[in-house]
């Protein structure tokens, strides 16, 4: 299933399925790491990767301390079952969005931590254009501690992060929904494929367009690249405002039999 290196990435198709084979090497490399997480927390001791407030001494991974753990987690009164857009007031009965009735997406449902302010948004800048590529750990146990039921439910074969165009990846030199959907991969013990679905036209800029300008920038941006057995797939966005991407690599991948669940780490609101 894991594919071959995309060869303008500079990530590779991830396997995690092969972390079970104990060895020697690997119990002595393990003793190391020990080692070198000992002394490495004495000399920096464990801090939330967001504010930097200091952690429990035991804590072995990056994480986010209890407030901005809290912060990043907003909900609306309500959202729409398969979209996830934020409605503003509660809802007497679980209904559709505007868009979703009209324009039923080809994915089976979209998830998000919550929505995207403060804290969360915060978090995701940081990952996306600051650099910060360890905040990619925390978000996605927080996406995961969220979404747990939702993914074990749907139990997905094989995760692709919505791919960046070539130019948008030597820019800035990652995906960072690659990293997330890394993290998810390592944590479920699910194979990622980050060489199948492929961007091959450069966008412009999403960010000040409307919904429908955005369903037209986006048009035949992405492909498939060769064949994988029709398949539950886990997409992985980091932001969705207008679902517009999410739905265009849904169509995508459903054309080509598979079935697509998306989780994305906010959902924003469009204002327009
Ligand atoms: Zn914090
Ligand atoms: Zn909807």
């Amino acid at each position: 299933m894991a594919g071959k290196p995309h060869s303008n990435s500079s990530f590779t198709t991830v396997s995690t399925n092969t972390e079970n084979s104990a060895t020697p090497t690997t119990s002595i490399k393990t003793r190391y790491t020990s080692i070198f997480h000992y002394f490495l927390h004495l000399l920096l001791p464990p801090a939330c990767q967001l504010c930097g407030e200091a952690l429990p001494t035991d804590s072995s991974a990056p994480a986010l301390c209890h407030a901005c753990s809290s912060g990043c987690i907003q909900e609306a009164p309500a959202s729409c079952p398969l979209c996830a857009e934020p409605y503003a007031a509660p809802m007497v009965a679980v209904h559709k969005c505007t868009q979703c009735v009209q324009h039923p997406p080809a994915f089976t449902w979209l998830k998000t931590i919550g929505i995207h302010a403060d804290d969360l948004q915060l978090a995701v800048h940081e990952l996306k254009y600051a650099g910060r590529f360890h905040l990619a750990h925390p978000l996605a146990q927080l996406l995961l501690q969220r979404l747990h039921r939702e993914i074990s439910n749907y139990a997905p074969q094989t995760i692709i992060p919505v791919p960046l165009h070539p130019k948008r990846l030597r820019e800035r030199g990652y995906n960072q929904s690659l990293l997330v959907a890394q993290q998810l991969g390592s944590a479920l013990k699910i194979d990622i494929s980050s060489d199948y679905l492929l961007r091959i036209r450069a966008t412009r800029s999403q960010t000040d367009l409307t919904r429908k300008e955005r369903q037209q920038n986006l048009h035949g941006a992405f492909t498939l690249h060769g064949a994988i057995t029709p398949q539950r797939i886990l997409l992985v966005d980091d932001v969705v405002t207008t679902t517009a991407t999410c739905r265009e690599c849904a169509t995508i991948l459903v054309s080509a039999g598979h079935e697509v669940a998306v989780v994305a780490l906010g959902r924003a609101r469009l204002h327009s």
